[in-house]
Parts: structure tokens; sequence; C-alpha cells
């Protein structure tokens, strides 16, 4: 488990710079987003102006020509009023044209109904009269038509004194909607704000409340054409954009929300952690299957026979075919370790031959042929005599040697498949045969006796001179177990020492119960 956890963090750790990589990108994208947005403002708001100063060039050239050409003021007032409606029509954002009287009663309008009336704002006009130019008014409810415009005045001159005012009303919403039609960028909200601060017409573009009023028109009335970022609403983040009209003190005030920016950088930026962190899982994914498949299975198996060789059971041995050569070789030595540890876990080491722990398995494995009713085993006991004797005249290292002769003699009486020859304990073996011929096992130990004998090691405190052993043996049928066996075979044994020594006796056939 720690070994994928080390893979994911180190998968983590090398993607840190890439990580860390997008996140600068999707900032400085969004600063240039921020940036180009900014600019995109500036130059709406410059074209608008342009647009302002070409709408205000249009309406001073119709004033100065109504006021240069006779034919209006000349005229009936209701010729005079047709002629100001053709004239009126061929200027879209005209919202209707009148010549008043210098005492501000309506002498002929676009506005039929217009005619005879006085207009309340005298006092507005007063500037265009004693300066000779064009008087542009903040947009105001026309008390005429009822709706919202941008009123301008001319005077019409006859030499010195005037004579008319030709007034020109602009349609402050197609003043806006000619202005909004000039922004490369999405507006939230826009309006044209009076020069007292108050909202004259106003766009809300998206759902939601609008955010346009109060401190931030204040704010903005100093300002000619600017540019600002504003956390407005609550502190969402807007680009504020003004502008002054260049025919009066009234201002356009454009918002445009940054979230569009904000959300765009963070979803890219979420989408940029999302990969990363796909990739990690594949990444991880991958390096945990080739972890696991070349390092981490192979290990396992390994631990597992280890687990198995210190718990004392009989090794299995594994074959590990990976491409890394160090685990071969490890498998294989391991192996080589498993086989030299049941070699020696059941062999005995002074005489090579099978020790009291490979002939009780062995002895395990005859008494399952024995219950299920196969086979007669034959069990011989046999030990050194007078051994004791031996080791005292000839000391310890002669008695080793002797006991790995004899050892080594009874080893080739028990070759054949089903047989074992094994040390016992001590100066005792065991031969295990799978005979139950009488004659054939009886002569069979007799001729083992003999081979001891012929060894001719001396033993002068025997009575026979040499080293002999004394054999007592069983035969197991089934039904009968080979503890049974080697218990009789033990009596026959204290027999043949009974009888002299260097003989051997036994039973031939151990009956069931
Ligand atoms: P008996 O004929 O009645 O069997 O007489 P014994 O002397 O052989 O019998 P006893 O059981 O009294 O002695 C067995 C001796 O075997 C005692 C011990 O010194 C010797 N012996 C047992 N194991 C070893 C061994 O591994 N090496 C040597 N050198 N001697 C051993
Ligand atoms: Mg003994
Ligand atoms: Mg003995």
């Amino acid at each position: 488990m720690r070994i994928r956890l080390v893979v994911v963090f180190v998968i983590f750790v090398c993607l840190a710079p890439f990580l860390v990589k997008q996140i600068l990108v999707a900032n400085r994208e969004r600063a240039e987003s921020l940036m180009e947005m900014e600019r995109s403002m500036r130059t709406s708001l410059e074209r608008v102006q342009d647009m302002l100063l070409e709408t205000q060039a249009d309406v001073e050239n119709i004033a100065s020509s109504i006021s240069i050409s006779n034919s209006f003021q000349n005229t009936s007032p209701e010729q005079c009023s047709r002629r100001l409606s053709k004239l009126g029509n061929l200027y879209t954002s005209i919202e209707h044209l009148s010549i008043l009287t210098p005492k501000a009663i309506v002498y002929c309008s676009s506005i039929a109904e217009a005619h005879g009336l006085q207009v309340k704002t005298t006092d507005k006009f007063f500037k265009s009269v004693h300066n000779n130019d064009t008087y542009w008014g903040d947009p105001q409810v026309s008390h005429i038509s009822r709706t919202l415009v941008v009123p301008s005045v001319t005077a019409i001159r006859n030499d010195l004194d005037v004579d008319y005012l030709v007034v020109a009303s602009l349609k402050a919403e197609t003043v806006l909607n000619k202005a909004l039609t000039l922004f490369d960028i999405a507006l939230a909200e826009a309006a044209i704000i009076g020069t007292e601060g108050g909202i004259l017409i106003s766009k809300l573009f998206s759902a939601g409340q609008p955010v346009i009023g109060g401190d931030l028109v204040e704010r903005n009335l100093g300002s000619f054409l600017d540019v600002r970022q504003e956390n407005l609403n609550g502190g969402a983040p807007y680009y504020v954009g003004t502008l002054k009209l260049p025919m009066n003190n009234s201002r356009l005030l454009v918002l445009s929300s940054l979230d569009v920016v904000n959300d765009h950088a963070w979803s890219r930026l979420k989408s940029a952690v999302l990969t990363s962190v796909g990739e990690t899982v594949v990444l991880a994914a991958i390096m945990m299957f080739l972890a696991e498949f070349f390092f981490i299975r192979n290990l396992r198996r390994i631990g597992a026979l280890a687990g198995e060789i210190s718990a004392g059971k009989p090794g299995q041995r594994i074959s590990v075919r990976s491409p890394i050569a160090d685990f071969n070789r490890l498998t294989s030595a391991l192996n080589l370790m498993v086989d030299t540890l049941e070699d020696t876990s059941l062999h005995d080491a002074l005489t090579g031959i099978a020790n009291r722990r490979a002939l009780d398995g062995h002895l395990g494995v005859c008494d399952r042929l024995l219950a299920e009713g196969k086979g007669a085993i034959a069990v011989a006991m046999i030990d050194i005599d007078n051994f004791k004797l031996f080791n005292d005249r000839y000391g310890h290292a002669a008695g080793d040697r002797t006991l790995r002769s004899v050892g080594q003699t009874l080893r080739r009486f028990g070759k054949r498949q089903g047989e074992m020859a094994a040390r016992y304990g001590g100066e005792e073996f065991t031969l295990v045969v799978g005979d139950g011929d009488t004659d054939q096992l009886r002569a069979h130990l007799e001729a083992f006796r003999r081979a001891v004998e012929d060894l001719n090691i001396p033993h002068p405190d025997s009575p026979h001179g040499r080293v002999t052993v004394s054999i007592g043996y069983a035969v197991a049928l089934p039904g009968t177990t080979t503890q049974q066996a080697i218990e009789r075979a033990d009596e026959a044994l204290y027999r043949s020492k009974d009888g002299g020594r260097n003989r051997v006796s036994g039973e031939l056939h151990l009956c069931p119960a």
C-alpha cells in the first residue's frame, strides 16, 4: 500500500511544475483578457464620442441651414411645419424640429400639436441666444412629445437681432442605442446620466439587479472619458466606462462584468487541474500496474516463500520470469536456498542419510497407505553394539566415523521405491522397507548385519572383536500402524541384544489388533 502512495506522491511531485505553469498561464491570460477588455471599452467609448460629435455636427448643420434660409421664416406656419417634418425625417436621430419666436412660442414644428405652444424651458435658451451658437440642453422629458430627448437650440439672426430660434431635439434612446452598437465588448448595463446625477435612461443586458446609481454616478460625474475597475453590487468586479456627452454635461455610463473573464480563467484553471489530476491517475495506474507486474507481485511471491520457509513448511519453488535480471537471480538463489534448507532439514548432518524428521514424514505416508488397506511395511530398528565402550576406548571422533560408516552402509539397503534408511537417534538407525516377504526381508537384514561386520572396524571391548549391529524388525499390515511396528521391532531388538548381539530378530506379521 505504501509503495502505491509513494508512486502517486512521486507523480504529483513530477506534475507540480506543470500545474504551477498552468496556474501562471491562466493568470496571465486573465490579466491579458482584462487589459484587452479595458482597451476595447476605451476604444468603443472613443467611437461613441466620434459618433456623438458627428450627430452634434449634423444637428448644428441642420440648425444653421434653417437659420440662414429665409424660406422657413417667410412661409405660413403650416407650410413651415411641413418643411420641418420633411427635413426632420431625413435624420433618424432627430426627434423633432421646431422654430420658436424670441418669446419661446412655437411658430412652426414637425409636431403639429406644438404649434403656438409656449416652451417652458425658456431660460435654457438664453446661452444660445446671446452667444450666437448652438445651445445643447440636458436630456429631458419633452413636455410636447412626452419622450426623453436631448434638445439643442440655435438662434436665427436677422442682422444683430434674434428673430427666431431653431430647436432640434435628439431622442435620447436613439442616441443610446446608436452608441451601444459601437461597443465591441459585452455590456452588463448602460445609462445616460443627467447633470444632476439622475438616471435619465438605462438599459440592463443581463438578468439581475441594475447596478448603476448612487455612489457610482457621483464618482463618475467629473470624468470625461474614463475606464476603471470597480467592485460593485456587493463586491462583484466590473469595468466602468464613462463618457461626457459632447453636447451637454450628461454622461454615458457603461458597465461590463469581469465575471466572464474571471469565470473563463477559473474554468481554464479547473480544466488544467482536472487534466493533470486525470493524467496523474492514469500515470499512477500505469506505474502501479508496472510496479505490481514487475516488482510487487514477485516480491509478494518471494515473501510468501520466505514465510513458508520460516514457518517450517516444505517450501514450494517459485518461478519468476521477470525482465529484471536481478529478480531472476534472486529467485534462483532462493530456490537453491530452499533446496539446501530442505536437504539439511531432512538429512542427518553426521551420516548424510535421512534424519528423524524425514523418517517421521515417511512413516506418516506409510501410515496413510496402511489406513487405505495398501501394502505391508517392514520396519527394522538397528542399534550399534557396545558403542559406549567403543567411544570410551577410541574417543567420540572415532565413534562419529563409525556412525558415518554404518549409516553409509545402511543407505545401500534402503534404496528402492518406498524405502528409507534413517538415523533414528544416537547410535540407533531405522530401515523402512516395503517387503512383506519373510524370507527376503530377513535375508535383506542379515545381509546388512554382515555388511557392518565386514566393515571390520576393530572393537576389542565387544565379544565379536569388531563393530556389529543388533537388529529387531516387525511388519505392519493394513489396519496396523508403523508406530506399532516400531514398538514390536524395539522388543525384537532387545531380544537380539539379549541373545548375544550381532543378530537379527523379528516378528514377521503384525496382525491388526
Ligand atoms: P548396547 O550394545 O546395549 O547398545 O550398548 P551401548 O553401549 O551401545 O548402549 P548405550 O545406550 O549404553 O550407549 C550408546 C552410546 O552411543 C552412548 C553414546 O556415547 C553413544 N553415542 C550416541 N550418539 C553418538 C554420536 O553421535 N557420536 C558418538 N561418537 N557417540 C554417540
Ligand atoms: Mg542404543
Ligand atoms: Mg548400542
